[in-house]
């Protein structure tokens, strides 16, 4: 039995303004029931007018997945009736999607996967209901938000790859710059499609309906298939059932079985007239597309010399990548800004805010490059820094006040070293080198901290050789 697993996802594109009025899109902090209007609480009369940044948002994502946009393609309504849909129905794209085809490859455990592409449409969001103690309340803020729909050929075989093809997708969308694409505020949530191939038949389909977590994800399609693999056991059939997911209990949840499928009854929306991507659009759309990731981490490998896996970690948020890149142009050994950045400045690295400027990391890393800056110390004052106790200009400025430049006093310390340490000089003159190292290291402790560690080094080993 081999699981079969398609995606339909959904993503808030990042406009300013909703996709057929002009109140702002960006209702996650709004106070409930302030950005609305006649057309997206859908009053009688008000008409709907396409927000084209939207089509470019969408279109984006089109040409970085290779898919097909169509020179026409039709807005649908798709009728239902639900207290979070004003209207009466969402406006959709059904019958001539904005594109079709393309696909994504993405790595699972350092192994290649494509995943086809069916096809992408631009819709509208449904507004928000709220379940409190004592009733359900209703904001409209999300009513008619802009989303692109990307819908997958059944292509992945487990809930991890599924869960790993999300991670790809999120990465790509934020590189593109048309979605925040975060899951927990609901800016990327999928609903998912699966089923237990037998001898390469298709059994029935298990729908799970919003999930939004990668987390979610795995979780929910493995319980799926747990669902319909103890069925086929016990020689059950499976019927076609919707499930959504509860997150706290980790269960499954019936929401409806096929006989309540719904008719939605769609039809040309009349208030719209047909969406044309002109040849001409679509090139300036293809002329303004951002970097994508994969082209990215290729350039950051014959540029800076960034090893495959620290670029994919750099890349997972386009913030983190541009800060990096912003690093590794200005210092002296672009390659050593990979270190910095991931094992140094990440841990501290947890608002959507970098803990320090660009231009404080440049200084510090070209401080210790120079050798004016021991790298323990530099370490030090990132952590300070970090932590808001301290800025690393002045940071530095105060060690350099005390930095022992004094050759004599140099050779002074390093002379003591070798006379107290009678054992390490030994081992060193019968050849093993390391014992250097724990000498500079008695030297800088004897400095305090204060002497350039590599200049330590050098005379020690004068006074070894000689
Ligand atoms: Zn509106």
């Amino acid at each position: 039995m081999e699981p079969v697993i398609g995606l339909e996802i959904h993503v808030q594109l990042l406009t300013r303004t909703k996709l057929f009025c002009a109140c702002r899109a960006d209702y996650f902090a709004a106070p409930p029931n302030s950005l609305t209007c006649p057309v997206c609480l859908g009053l009688p009369g008000a008409l709907p007018v396409l927000n084209k940044k939207a089509v470019e948002l969408a279109l984006r994502v089109a040409l970085a997945l290779g898919a097909q946009v169509q020179r026409v393609s039709q807005f649908d309504r798709k009728n239902y009736f639900y207290p979070d849909l004003p209207k009466g129905y969402q406006i959709t794209q059904r019958d001539a999607p904005l594109a079709w085809g393309g696909s994504l490859t993405f790595k699972v455990d350092g192994e290649l996967r494509t995943v086809r592409i069916r096809e992408l449409h631009i819709e509208e969001d449904a507004g928000k209901l709220i379940h409190t103690e004592t009733g359900t309340l209703i904001d409209f803020n999300r009513c008619g938000v802009p989303l692109v729909e990307i819908v997958t050929e059944p292509d992945l075989r487990s809930p991890r790859e599924a869960r790993e093809f999300l991670r790809a997708l999120r990465t790509l969308l934020r590189h593109l710059r048309v979605s925040n694409a975060d899951m927990e505020k609901g800016e990327l949530r999928c609903d998912a499609n699966v089923s237990l191939a037998l001898e390469g038949k298709l059994g029935t389909k298990t729908e799970i309906k919003n999930l939004n977590s990668f987390r979610a994800v795995e979780r929910a399609l493995t319980a799926a298939l747990d669902y319909q693999k103890e069925r086929l056991i016990r020689g059950e059939a499976v019927h076609q059932v919707t499930f959504g997911w509860d997150e706290s209990r980790n269960e499954l949840m019936i929401q409806r079985t096929k006989e309540e499928a719904h008719d939605y009854r769609y039809f040309p929306d009349p208030d719209l007239v047909p969406l044309v991507v002109s040849p001409e659009w679509l090139e300036q759309v293809r002329a303004e597309m951002p970097e994508l990731p994969w082209e990215r981490a290729a350039r950051w490998q014959r540029e800076y010399g960034v090893p495959e896996r620290e670029a994919e970690a750099l890349l997972s948020d386009p913030a983190r990548a541009d800060y990096f890149e912003e690093v590794a142009k200005a210092v002296p050994n672009p390659k050593a800004a990979v270190g910095w950045v991931l094992s140094e400045l990440w841990p501290y690295w947890t608002d959507e805010e970098p803990p320090i400027p660009a231009q404080e990391l440049i200084l510090l890393i070209q401080k210790v490059e120079e050798g004016v800056l021991p790298r323990p110390k530099a370490k030090e004052f990132l952590e300070l820094a970090a932590k808001g106790e301290g800025r690393i200009p002045d940071l530095i400025q105060s060690a350099e006040a005390t930095v022992v430049r004094d050759e004599e006093a140099l050779w002074t310390i390093a002379k003591e070293v070798v006379e107290s340490n009678p054992q390490a000089v030994a081992d060193f003159r019968a050849g093993k080198n390391q014992a250097l190292g724990f000498l500079v290291g008695q030297a800088m402790k004897r400095s305090q901290g204060r002497a350039d560690p590599k200049r330590l080094a050098q005379i020690l080993l004068e006074l070894l050789k000689g």
